[in-house]
């Protein structure tokens, strides 16, 4: 019989116990600089002014309900969730080689593209997922719940506080053949730091020429640069070069849906004569998957980006509220580089506008991370991540300067 005596008591969260403990403290001047949300400039949550009006759209439709989406989600939801990772000319919508899934956000898609895998993906062979190192901590527990073993690439230099692209690249050369990787599309979390255009192609080369699978991340499209192009170039590169691969897409970031969990997983399978029923029984299996884990996915996030995706008008001011985003958070990156170089803080700091998206690895080590806390109430991850969003031009001094006092 179950005796639940015997469970023991796991970890807390890391992340979302440093957030407690941030609720926790009592000092006026305490900066929270721990989860990766978007805060404007006087540190609070922002509703972007797009969502506010697809929000009232369909509130006062009176056609809205509370009724069961498909299995697979709402449709308009997910054609353009597919037009807006793949680029809308994408002979891969045209070719119909994408299924594509509506998800628990990000975080569901990632697992049920893991799920997928775990069930499918060369079951008598190779299926090691390679994951950078480091990478989103939760990418390791989703893997493993679904019984998919994994390994990680070299991703950061400590040293130069950059890519680490020799070190990568020959890792996953090394890698058994047809093993899957995957790779954070934009704004790499937590380092902040992303290949080149010149490194993707040399990296594409060698997944082809490895038979590796890739799995694309994209969790920041639009909130990197401000430009949703240029944050999907890698996977549209990689989708032209006929590769076979799934992508798990969040709009927690870059609709600001944080609680409201809208995301999408699509299987692109490679150009063939009869791709359009591998798609066809690939989504019958997803959705299997689906329907024994959630049924069906949450509406209301949704709705507001389908709205927003679906109305030009609506599209071009969502394209604003993304640049005043990421607008801010560079402008951020600016001053706080320019005020550690102006205290003569000791190190380089140029890492900091280099690197991209919600994140910077400071390079801060542990011990200057808890002197932060303990001594100027900053709360950051143990990696010296921190995420930009926190920083607003009340409290990005006082940051600099206690950054100089601990590093001194
Ligand atoms: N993947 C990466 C790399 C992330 O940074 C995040 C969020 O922090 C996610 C996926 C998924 O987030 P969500 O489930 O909130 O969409």
């Amino acid at each position: 019989s179950f005796s639940a005596e015997v469970v023991p008591q796991a970890p807390e969260d890391a992340l979302f116990g440093l957030a407690a403990a941030f609720r926790r403290d009592q000092d006026p001047n305490k900066v929270d600089l721990v989860i990766g949300a978007y805060r404007d400039n006087n540190g609070k949550p922002w509703v972007l002014p797009v969502v506010q009006k697809a929000d009232d759209l369909i509130r006062s439709d009176p056609n809205t309900n509370h009724e069961y989406l498909p299995i697979a989600g709402l449709a308009d939801f997910t054609a353009a969730s597919q037009k807006l990772v793949l680029g809308g000319d994408s002979p891969a919508i045209k070719d119909q080689r994408v299924a594509s899934f509506q998800t628990v956000s990000g975080t569901g898609a990632v697992h049920l593209g893991a799920l997928f895998l775990s069930k499918f993906y060369n079951p008598n062979t190779h299926r090691t997922a390679y994951f950078s190192d480091p990478t989103w901590p939760n990418h390791f527990q989703i893997f493993s719940n679904v019984g998919l073993p994994y390994k990680t690439y070299p991703y950061f230099h400590k040293e130069t506080r950059s890519l680490d692209f020799d070190g990568m690249y020959s890792n996953i050369q090394g890698a058994d053949e047809g093993s899957i990787v995957v790779l954070h599309a934009c704004a790499h979390n937590p380092t902040g730091v992303d290949l080149t255009q010149d490194q993707w192609k040399r990296l594409a080369e060698l997944i082809k020429q490895k038979k590796h699978f890739p799995f694309f991340d994209t969790a920041y499209q639009g909130f990197a640069s401000g430009d949703l192009a240029r944050d999907g170039w890698a996977i549209r590169y990689f989708v032209e070069q006929g590769f076979e691969l799934c992508i798990a897409q969040s709009y927690a970031k870059n609709f600001g849906l944080y609680g409201e969990r809208a995301g999408c997983f699509h299987f692109v399978t490679s150009p063939s004569s009869d791709a359009s029923s591998t798609v066809s029984r690939i989504a019958s299996q997803l959705a299997i998957l689906q329907r024994s884990e959630i049924s069906n996915p949450p509406a209301y996030g949704a709705r507001i980006a389908s709205k927003v995706l679906n109305d030009p008008e609506l599209f071009a001011q969502w394209e604003k509220d993304l640049k005043t985003m990421s607008g801010r958070i560079i402008d951020m990156r600016k001053a706080l580089r320019n005020k550690l170089e102006e205290l003569g803080t000791p190190g380089t700091w140029n890492h900091i506008t280099d690197q991209i998206g919600m994140f910077s690895f400071t390079g801060l080590t542990e011990k200057q991370v808890l002197h932060l806390r303990d001594e100027s109430h900053v709360y950051m991850t143990k990696n010296g991540r921190i995420s930009m969003a926190g920083l607003n031009t009340s409290n990005v001094d006082y940051f600099a300067k206690a950054v100089d006092k601990a590093v001194r």
